[in-house]
This record gives C-alpha cells, sequence and structure tokens, in this order.
C-alpha cells in the first residue's frame, strides 16, 4: 500500500478534529461521550505542544551559532557578508513592517474572543505594565546567565547568546573547529527530532483542534478564511511587487527575466516547504539562470536558506496580531514592536524546513505574554500558509545574491 504523505495525513487529522470536535460540541458537555474524549484530546493535544516546547530551544541555540558561525570562511570577503546581512535585515525588516500595516488596518480576528485563553489572559491583564517599566524589563531580559536561559526556555535570552557566541566563533576562527562541529551535528540531530515529532502532528493537530471546536463556536472558522486570505496576499504582494521592486532599482533586472530564471526554485519551494530542501536548486537557478557568480551565490543563499526569511518573518508579525485580537488584547505600539523585533529573530531562527516558523512562533507569542496554547489555531493552516511563505523566502535568497552581486561590482568599479 502507498504511505500517506504527511500533508495528507496532517489535512485528514485537521478534518477528522473538527468533525469530531463538531459531534462532540452537538452531543454537550453533559454527555460522558464528550467528556471522555476531550479529557484524551486534552492529553494527546497538550503532549503534542510539550513535544514541540522541548525542541524549541535547543533548535533556536544551534540554527542560530551554526548560522552565524558559517561566515568564518568568508571572512575575507567582509563586503559580502556586510552586504548579505544588511540586506537581509532590511528586506525582512519591511516584510514585518508590511504585515503589521496590513494587520492593523485589516485586524484578522477582531471582535471574536476565545473561551479558551481566558484564564490565561486574565494573568496576562494582571501582569500589564507601564510603557517605560515594560521597555526596563525588555531590555533586562536580553541577557541573561544562558544556563538559566535554557532551562527556563527563555528565549530571547537564548537567541542574543547564540548570537554572541556565534560572533565568537568567527572571530575565534580555525582554532575552534571542534566546538562548530560538534553545533553542526547537534543541530542536524535536533532536526532529526524535529521531524519525528511532526510524525504526531496530525495526532496533536486532531486533538487540539477536537477540543477547540468542541468547546468553541464556529466564528472561528470562518475569521481563519479571512486570516489565511489576508497572510496569503500580504506575503504575495510582497514577494511581487517589494522585492521585484528592489531588485530592478539596484540591480535594474526586469521582473520577467528574474521569475523565469528563478522559476525552478520557487516551484520546488512551494512544493516542499523548506528553504533547505530547495537549496541544491536555488543555489542551480542563481548560478546557471541569473548568472551570479559561484562565491556570492555559494555563500548568500546557503545562508539565506537558515536566515533571510521574508515571507516567514511577516507570517509571524500577523499571527501575533491575529492572537493577540482573538486574545481580545490590544497590543500597545510598543509591544508591536516587540513583536517586530521577536519576529525577525524567530525568522532568524526557523530552520529552512516544513512548519519551522511554527516552532518558533511560540517566541514571538511569548515575548509579549500571548498564550502559546494559540499555535493550537495556527497548526490547520500552517501548511497552506507554509507553500507561499516558503517561495518568498527562497525568492528573497534569490534577490539578495543578486543585490550583494552587484554592490560588490560597484564597489570594485569604484576603486
Ligand atoms: N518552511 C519555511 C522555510 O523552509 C520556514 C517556515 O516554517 O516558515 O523557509
Amino acid at each position: 500500500m502507498k504511505k500517506i504523505s504527511l500533508n495528507t495525513q496532517i489535512l485528514l487529522g485537521t478534518l477528522l478534529g473538527v468533525s469530531l470536535g463538531l459531534w462532540f460540541a452537538w452531543l454537550g458537555q453533559a454527555s460522558s461521550i464528550t467528556q471522555n474524549g476531550l479529557y484524551v484530546a486534552k492529553l494527546a493535544g497538550t503532549l503534542f505542544i510539550d513535544l514541540l516546547r522541548m525542541v524549541l530551544i535547543p533548535l533556536v541555540f544551534t540554527s542560530i551559532v551554526v548560522g552565524v558561525a558559517n561566515l568564518r570562511s568568508h571572512q575575507q570577503m567582509s563586503r559580502v557578508w556586510q552586504g548579505t546581512l544588511i540586506f537581509f535585515v532590511l528586506t525582512m525588516a519591511l516584510a514585518i513592517v508590511l504585515g503589521l500595516t496590513v494587520a492593523n488596518l485589516l485586524q484578522p480576528g477582531g471582535g471574536l474572543e476565545i473561551a479558551m485563553f481566558q484564564d490565561v489572559m486574565q494573568g496576562f491583564q494582571a501582569t500589564q505594565m507601564s510603557l517605560s517599566d515594560f521597555f526596563a524589563h525588555f531590555l533586562h531580559s536580553l541577557f541573561k546567565n544562558p544556563i538559566a536561559a535554557l532551562a527556563q526556555s527563555n528565549v530571547l535570552a537564548v537567541v542574543i547568546f547564540a548570537l554572541l557566541l556565534g560572533i565568537a566563533l568567527v572571530v575565534g576562527g580555525e582554532r575552534y573547529r571542534n566546538i562548530l562541529t560538534l553545533m553542526q551535528e547537534f543541530l542536524e540531530l535536533i532536526l532529526m527530532l524535529v521531524g519525528w515529532i511532526m510524525r504526531l502532528a496530525p495526532f496533536g493537530i486532531m486533538a487540539l483542534l477536537l477540543q477547540l471546536t468542541a468547546t468553541q463556536d464556529t466564528n472561528l472558522l470562518t475569521t481563519l478564511i479571512k486570516f489565511v486570505a489576508i497572510v496569503m496576499g500580504t506575503i504575495l504582494l510582497h514577494g511581487l511587487v517589494v522585492l521585484p521592486l528592489i531588485l530592478y532599482l539596484i540591480t535594474g533586472m526586469t521582473p520577467l527575466k528574474f521569475w523565469l530564471g528563478a522559476r525552478e526554485a520557487l516551484i520546488t519551494a512551494f512544493a516542499t516547504s523548506s528553504s533547505a530542501a530547495t537549496l541544491p536548486v536555488t543555489l542551480r537557478c542563481a548560478e546557471q539562470h541569473l548568472h551570479v557568480k559561484r562565491d556570492v551565490a555559494g555563500f548568500v543563499i546557503p545562508l539565506g536558506a537558515t536566515m533571510n526569511m521574508d515571507g516567514t518573518a511577516l507570517y509571524e508579525a500577523v499571527a501575533a496580531l491575529f492572537i493577540a485580537n482573538l486574545a481580545g488584547v490590544e497590543l500597545s505600539l510598543l509591544q508591536q514592536m516587540v513583536v517586530f523585533l521577536t519576529a525577525m529573530l524567530a525568522a532568524i531562527g526557523a530552520p529552512g524546513i516544513p512548519s519551522a516558523g511554527m516552532v518558533t512562533m511560540v517566541m514571538v507569542l511569548q515575548s509579549v505574554g500571548l498564550p502559546v496554547e494559540a499555535i493550537a489555531i495556527l497548526l490547520p493552516v500552517d501548511r497552506i500558509l507554509d507553500t507561499v511563505r516558503t517561495m518568498v523566502n527562497v525568492e528573497g535568497d534569490l534577490v539578495g545574491s543578486l543585490v550583494v552581486q552587484k554592490w560588490i561590482k560597484q564597489d570594485q568599479s569604484n576603486e
């Protein structure tokens, strides 16, 4: 018998979860079937979230250390890596600002409060701080004893420490080769664990959705459709207008020429939902179709596959605002700035594999005190959204390689 793909399994889990949930809702809370069913679903759903939380810290830590430390073999190309980092950060910032703007205008999830979060949100209201306190608190939460941060799942402090450690590995050079190899292998192992957890995703999703639909009103589904449309539309706006415009303004390449050259990579990214899996195709497109020099492409593209994720960054920002709306919380400007920062770090920290952005989403939610359980709502639509966001992630890497190449050429001709 042919094995059913994970995507299909997730779809089946989604459908089954929603149907069972609706059936339980129809039976009513008093029925013993509902009570027992909900008990099991709660156990299974929580277990799945626990598993995701289990790998989050080692995943973010190793993927950032390895990503930053890989700059080391290119020390001589300081111009390339400066240009690359500036491009990555600026385009991701643009994507997030675009996402936040659209989400503020269209308010996905507005006016619909989810009872499941109410208990958690009571805690949130109580810990509301003044703006200046909040800022001071945020600053102090950046630098922590890394062992404590790892133990307490303090993602932000872990990210900052990983960035610094990665930079130290670049500066330290060849002497610390062993530590870098250790980190690389550790990352591979964690990714293996993530793969195993994703196999449980259909059950986890089913359990979480069952719980949700059995205890909530169906308005959520209508709201989700609006959310999906907003995220897709905005990511496509970034991919079809913003990135091609940047490319045209800097290099003069027309969007049509770019898309023809990038086509293979974009389709592969859409189909695999993984920047990492697409990497060989992306490199081929950059070198053979778009004529980016090997040393530039060989640096910008692999680094971009783990660090540069415009689609993911945009998605995380919009999703955070969506969850805040569902939880009935209005995020202040300052909190939205925290979302801006953490969405960028979460996109940088997410490895280029399917649904990685969903795992690092936890960090964005935690940074502004939103309930982590909310990813239950995002999970069923994650696979659909992952296709477009990965496509735009890869597009960003290709545009980046062309822009950096142009930048270096200009530099050489000025000398
Ligand atoms: N799947 C995305 C990628 O590989 C990451 C994400 O989940 O957003 O680029």
